[in-house]
């Protein structure tokens, strides 16, 4: 096994619990335990890490082409093959139903391993659960549709995995993984404290698009690995509410999970006219439709026409008819326009805000950039919202921690002239871990704001 030795000094971060090896960190790679001649890395091996004074701080998967040199994955010195892979992806499993009841991950859909944050260093791997978007549709006529009538017209749910390999390592172990997984999830009766395992999945795509992937020397990867997938999408239950999603077809892409506790919890807030900004397929706006008890009007404002057009489903699954509109904009314009509407006296205002926008800093340099942009769209936000109005603004950029992010909001806020109470103020769901000590894992910020 090679030995990668770090610089003096530089295992404090690793020793906190930080996964990630630099490659300007690394004083030298020793080939073998008693060598002490250098060696050169291979991309996707396995090597140890150890501090300059020889402490052992883990065993690590590698990519010498990545400035991410090596990636720690156990803290002592376990290999990697397909009985780890299952141990790792077993633990991650029931980590996820210490959370839920005994329900949780037979009716809804979890992000089952969250790479570093699960041990993982790179890996992915989301559990839709749910059924064909066709067939239910057709087999249950009554709006909303439910998990019960759905289970009364077709049966237990299937399920589907989404699977993104992130790093060189887990890139090359592809085979290994998805056998583990499809053990872990056909035999392991553990899992479900009613002892029922989660069951073979129908079928399983892979999604490795993310840009992250070039980092590592890897091309952008899409497509079916096992079983099938239904060309017309299917249909999965959040918080008891119909989505329809697609992982095939290109343009209509899965399924934030991230944002579900959110969704809930933002809606818990909707009265009268509800803003859902950068909607995608109506994740905010069909729950904040859905479940006030009075009347919500809801307008979904995304670029994506195929957005939008799901949106429309979903709020048809969902029975809301009318209550739901949608706009095909840019939403820095769209709310300019909505200012403009304002000053020359027309009523365009809302009780409820929610801007869930894409990443703006995708890098720590695209940040002062990034942090006008939401500036802006807060800005704008806060003076559309009529008094005692409710804004909920997130963030996934990793890049923006959340003091900045808090401070943009009170800039934003002196700017309007609004004073701003929080009501609350939340992170990404938990099936989606924070590690401790690896502040890359927390991205998802949520502040919700009475105006
Ligand atoms: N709120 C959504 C997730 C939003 S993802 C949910 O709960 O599921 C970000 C969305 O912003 C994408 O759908 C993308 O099409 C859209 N988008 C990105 N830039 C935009 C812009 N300038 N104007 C409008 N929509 C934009």
């Amino acid at each position: 096994m090679k030995r990668i030795v770090l610089k003096h000094g530089e295992e404090g971060r690793i020793r906190r619990g930080h996964p990630w090896v630099y490659d300007n960190e690394v004083e030298k790679i020793l080939d073998g335990a008693g060598s002490s001649s250098t060696a050169m890395l291979l991309p996707g091996e396995i090597a140890d890490v150890e501090s300059s004074r020889k402490t052992y701080l883990g065993r690590a998967l590698v990519n010498p082409n990545s400035k991410i040199i090596a990636r720690i994955y156990s803290p002592s010195k376990e290999g990697m093959d397909k009985g780890f892979f299952k141990r790792r992806i077993r633990e991650a499993v029931s980590r996820r139903t210490l959370a839920g009841g005994k329900f949780y991950l037979h009716r809804e859909s979890v992000r089952l391993v969250f790479a570093e944050a699960d041990f993982l260093p790179g890996l992915i791997i989301d559990r839709f659960v749910g059924w064909p978007f066709k067939e239910l549709e057709s087999a249950v006529s009554l709006r909303p549709i439910t998990f019960d009538d759905a289970c009364a017209a077709l049966g237990k749910p299937q399920s589907w995995i989404a699977i993104q390999f992130l790093s060189f390592g887990m890139d090359s172990r592809r085979e290994e993984i998805i056998a583990a997984l499809e053990e872990v999830l056909e035999q392991d009766g553990f899992i479900i404290p009613d002892g029922t395992p989660l069951g073979t999945s129908a079928g399983i795509v892979e999604k490795s698009a993310a840009k992250v992937r070039e980092l590592e020397g890897l091309p952008l990867q899409e497509g079916l690995v096992r079983g099938s997938f239904p060309t017309s999408g299917i249909v999965i239950f959040e918080n008891g509410l119909p989505f329809m999603l697609n992982l095939i077809d290109g343009q209509k892409t899965g399924h934030f999970l991230d944002q579900r506790d959110n969704r809930r919890i933002a809606a818990g807030y909707a009265r009268g006219k509800v803003l859902d900004a950068f909607s995608y397929t109506g994740g905010f706006g069909i729950h904040a439709a859905r479940l006030p008890e009075t009347p919500v009007h809801v307008t979904c404002v995304d670029a994506s026409a195929a957005a939008l057009e799901t949106v429309r489903i979903n709020a048809g699954l969902n029975g809301l008819g009318d209550s739901v509109t949608t706009v095909e904009a840019d939403v820095f314009e769209y709310l300019r326009s909505c200012e403009g509407h304002r000053t020359r006296g027309h009523q365009e205002k809302f009780d409820l805000i929610i801007l869930d926008p894409p990443a703006f800093a995708k890098s720590k340099a695209a940040l002062e950039g990034a942090l006008r942009g939401y500036k802006d769209i807060n800005l704008s936000a806060l003076k559309l919202l009529n008094p005692g109005g409710i804004l909920v603004t997130c963030s996934c950029s990793q890049a923006l921690d959340e003091g900045r992010f808090r401070r943009m909001i009170a800039e934003a806020a002196a700017d309007a002239e609004r004073r701003l109470i929080q009501l609350d103020f939340r992170y990404q769901s938990a099936d989606h871990p924070v590690l401790v000590g690896y502040d890359e894992s927390l991205y998802l910020k949520c502040g919700i704001y009475r105006v």
